[in-house]
This record gives structure tokens, sequence and C-alpha cells, in this order.
């Protein structure tokens, strides 16, 4: 659009350009002090039971305590922090200190497990399989108390190399979790060439189950050859009781949403023993 505007427009597309790329800049140096003096911290997000509404899990999800400007949600600073070439050392730090939560969890609730981001920068970082043993090693936990989640919706370039590092990760006990299921490019070479064990089917599929029957139709297929493969189904971005009718319905087990709980700071996560909540009545009843 800008060549019919004149050398005009093409000044002040240049300066915001600059603008941006300097906002960029200072954005990574100060991730870089955050990383150093510790103004990153993990949220957690409860992955319930549909059908009891019992929670024996969670997400780790990164935040920024940013000095000035408050939370910093994900969205907002991994795509720099990859520019920057510190995604990897954000996933690292999330790792280990998802694991020390998770160690501190199961001395309450022994079946109590967590499930990690992986970026796809991690992932061919050649380091995933040699942290994730580290961090079992050094909280005292066992493989299968910890799951990773690696998004489809990211392409993978080498699929045989990330397929190499997850089934080595695997072999040590590790779940592995495919992410955003349903929105990638290639959902289904994914599903046959990682070494899949949990299958999270995107929100976008939830959210829209109320009114759109196609959404609908979708997600019972793909509950369907998730179940046929042998493997569990976790439903993301459960928000109102009349999805959740609808997900126990299709035989749905597993979710997550802000129905049950947003991602919290570690402190505000219930462990142990389950109290059942009036709106999980209610919601049974729709
Ligand atoms: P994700 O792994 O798919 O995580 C789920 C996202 O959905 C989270 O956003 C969560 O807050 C949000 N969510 C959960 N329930 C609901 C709901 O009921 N409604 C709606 N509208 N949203 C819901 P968040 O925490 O902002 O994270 C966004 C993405 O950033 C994550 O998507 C994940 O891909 C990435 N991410 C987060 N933490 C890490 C990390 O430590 N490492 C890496 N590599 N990526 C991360
Ligand atoms: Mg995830
Ligand atoms: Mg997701
Ligand atoms: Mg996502």
């Amino acid at each position: 659009e800008a060549k019919n505007n004149g050398k005009g427009t093409y000044k002040v597309y240049d300066r915001e350009l600059a603008a941006l790329a300097e906002q960029r800049r200072r954005l990574q140096a100060e991730l870089a002090v955050a990383l150093a003096e510790g103004q990153l911290f993990v949220a957690y997000q409860p992955v319930v039971d549909l059908a009891s509404g019992a929670s024996h899990a969670a997400e780790a999800l990164v935040r920024w305590r940013h000095p000035t400007r408050g939370p910093i949600q994900p969205d907002d600073f991994l795509p720099a922090a990859e520019d920057a070439g510190l995604l990897v050392e954000i996933d690292r730090w999330v790792l280990d200190a998802a694991a020390a939560q998770l160690a501190e969890w199961r001395q309450i609730d022994p079946a109590y497990t967590i499930a990690v981001n992986l970026s796809v920068a991690y992932l061919v970082s050649g380091r995933v399989v040699e942290d994730v043993r580290t961090a079992l090693r050094e909280h005292g936990l066992p493989g299968n108390s910890l799951t990773v989640e690696v998004t489809e919706s990211s392409l993978i370039a080498d699929l045989d190399a990330a397929a190499t590092t997850l089934r080595e990760v695997k072999a040590l006990g590790v779940r592995i979790s495919l992410d955003d299921f349903g929105v990638g490019y290639s959902s289904l070479t994914y599903l046959r060439k990682l070494p899949v064990d949990v299958v999270k089917i995107d929100r976008s599929f939830v959210r829209e189950l109320a009114w759109d029957n196609k959404a609908k139709v979708l997600f019972k297929a793909v509950l369907d050859l998730v179940h046929a493969l042998g493997l569990t189904c976790v439903a993301e971005g459960i928000e109102e009781p009349r999805q959740l009718g609808q997900l126990l319905a299709m035989g749905c087990a597993r979710g997550q949403g802000y129905l049950f709980s947003p991602p919290v700071t570690a402190d505000l996560v219930q462990i142990g023993p389950h109290r059942p909540r009036a709106r999980m009545t209610a919601a049974s009843n729709t």
C-alpha cells in the first residue's frame, strides 16, 4: 500500500518501524534482567477430572512480574524472548521451578503431576533430555509425575529430530502432550510421528461447542480418534457449565478452564482432598 503514498509516508513508516524495533530491544534487555533477578514466576492452572471435579494435576504457565508495568502474559513477551535467544533459558527456568513446586505438592498429594510447556527452540536445543533428567533427579521425582507439552500449532521444521528427542524424554517415564490440537498445520502428521500420550484439544473448539454444530461434530470426532489411539484427551478453555455438560456427554474425561480455575500463583492451588463446589452440581443439571 505504501508505494502509492509518496516519499513522506516512507519516512513515517520507517520511523514507526524504528520505534517498534527500539521498543522490542528494550523489552529484550529487560527480559535478560528479569531472568537474572527473578522477576519471572510460574502460575499454575489445575487440570480437572470433569466428572468429579477433582484435580491431581496442573499446567505450569510462565508470567513476568515487570517492575513498573506489573504482570505480563506469555503471549506478550515470549515472541521477543525467542528473537533474543532467551526462550530456551526461560523454559529451563520454568522446568526447574515447576519441578521444585511439584516435589513440595507431592508430599501432600503423592499422585500430583505437573505439565510444562516446551518451546520448539528448546525442543531442538539438544538440552531437553539432560535437563529433564536433572530436574527429576534433583527434586526426587518419578518420570511419570511430569508431562511435557509441545504446541501443535508451531511448525516443527525437523519432525524426525523432534520425535527422537521426545522419545528420549518419554523413556524417562515422562508423558508427552500435544497442545492446542486442531489448529495447527499438520495435526494428524504430528499425532502419527510424535510419541504422544495426551492430546489437548484447542479451546477454539470448546468455545464454539455451545452454538456451532460443526465444532461439536469435530470435537467428538477428534475425541473418538484420541480414544481409538489409546490416548488421553484434555479439553482446554472450559468457561461455562454448558460446555462442561456437553464435554461430559461426549465422554471427555479431563479439562481445564476458567470455570474451574484460572492460572493462579502456587499458594492458591488447592492440593489434597477435593471439596465439591455448588457450580459442579449446577453444571451436571444442564
Ligand atoms: P497453552 O499452553 O495452550 O496454555 C493455555 C492458555 O490458555 C494459557 O494462557 C491459559 O491462561 C489460557 N486459558 C486457560 N483456561 C482458559 C479459559 O477458560 N479461557 C481462556 N480464554 N483462556 C484460558 P497463557 O498463560 O497466557 O499462555 C499462553 C501460551 O503461552 C500457552 O498456551 C503456551 O503456549 C505459552 N506458554 C506459557 N508458559 C510457557 C512456558 O513456560 N514456556 C513456553 N515455551 N511457552 C509457554
Ligand atoms: Mg500448554
Ligand atoms: Mg493449549
Ligand atoms: Mg497456546
